[in-house]
């Protein structure tokens, strides 16, 4: 279970300050499919970025199996940020690396040996159903295959939670169901606590179990999809 208590997230632009988390508290269920609906602005991506970190809350709690990440040595971090991957709308995938490399990048900062690092990129090539294009480039495949590819980089550590952040929002709509069908299956499959960024309705009706809505940095409705969604 992952619980966030009273997050908050200000930056400080030569603007003025941005509030852009405002004493948000959450609760997500192991196992899940979790998403987080609002418009561009909400706070989504930042609230996201507070639960792995990218981004340091300066008051609240972000507790996850038990402890309190904000208390963490940077070291006892590291380890806590191999239990969650991330995908990303525009993939963030390396272009100088092949399909293969990308997969094995995070088992390489984790040392492991290279018999292991075959091993476990073959199978995640697989999953994702790419191992004819294991030499490939990213410019030499498709969206759809790009984000398969950013998902079996996201697994490689074989994290607990995959965070998706607008994963689908540069895809077509039947490549978006594609990669929707495929995170449910690995939702089921590997048991994978999911977080969901998104500002499509379609999406969060497709494949989230529980729904939290944003607006202007705070939480304003939480609960199961058809209670959220229905009317009164
Ligand atoms: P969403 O994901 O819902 O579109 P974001 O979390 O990206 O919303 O942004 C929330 C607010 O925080 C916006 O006003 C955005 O401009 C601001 N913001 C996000 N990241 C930064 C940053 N690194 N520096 C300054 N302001 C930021
Ligand atoms: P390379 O070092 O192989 O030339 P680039 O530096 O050109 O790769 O990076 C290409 C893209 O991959 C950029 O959008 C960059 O932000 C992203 N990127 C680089 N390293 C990582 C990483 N460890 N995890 C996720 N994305 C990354």
């Amino acid at each position: 279970m992952i619980r966030l208590e009273h997050v908050t997230k200000t930056f400080l632009t030569k603007n003025g300050n941005v509030h852009a988390v405002k004493d948000v508290s959450l609760e997500i269920q192991d196992g899940e499919i979790f998403g987080i609906i609002g418009f561009s602005g909400a706070g989504k991506s930042t609230l996201v970025r507070c639960i792995n970190l990218l981004e340091k809350p300066e008051s609240g709690a972000v507790i996850f199996e038990g402890r309190d990440l904000l208390k963490l040595s940077d070291k006892e971090l590291r380890a806590q940020r191999q239990q969650m991957g991330m995908i990303f709308q525009h993939f963030n995938l390396m272009r100088s690396r092949t399909i293969y490399e990308n997969i094995a990048f995070p088992l390489r900062h984790m040392r492991l040996k290279e018999d292991e690092i075959e091993k476990r990129v073959m199978s995640l090539l697989e999953l994702i159903e790419l191992k004819d294009r294991k030499d490939s480039y990213p410019s030499q495949l498709s969206g759809g295959q790009k984000q398969r590819v950013a998902i079996a980089r996201a697994l490689a550590s074989r994290p607990k939670v995959l965070l998706c952040d607008e994963a689908t929002s540069a895809l077509d709509p039947h490549t978006t169901q594609q990669i929707l069908q495929l995170i449910k299956r690995i939702n089921k499959e590997l048991n994978l606590t999911v977080i969901l960024i998104t500002h499509e309705m379609a999406v969060v009706k497709d494949i989230c179990d529980r729904v939290a809505v944003m607006e202007n940095g705070k939480v304003v409705e939480e609960g199961n999809i058809v209670d959220v969604f229905s009317h009164p």
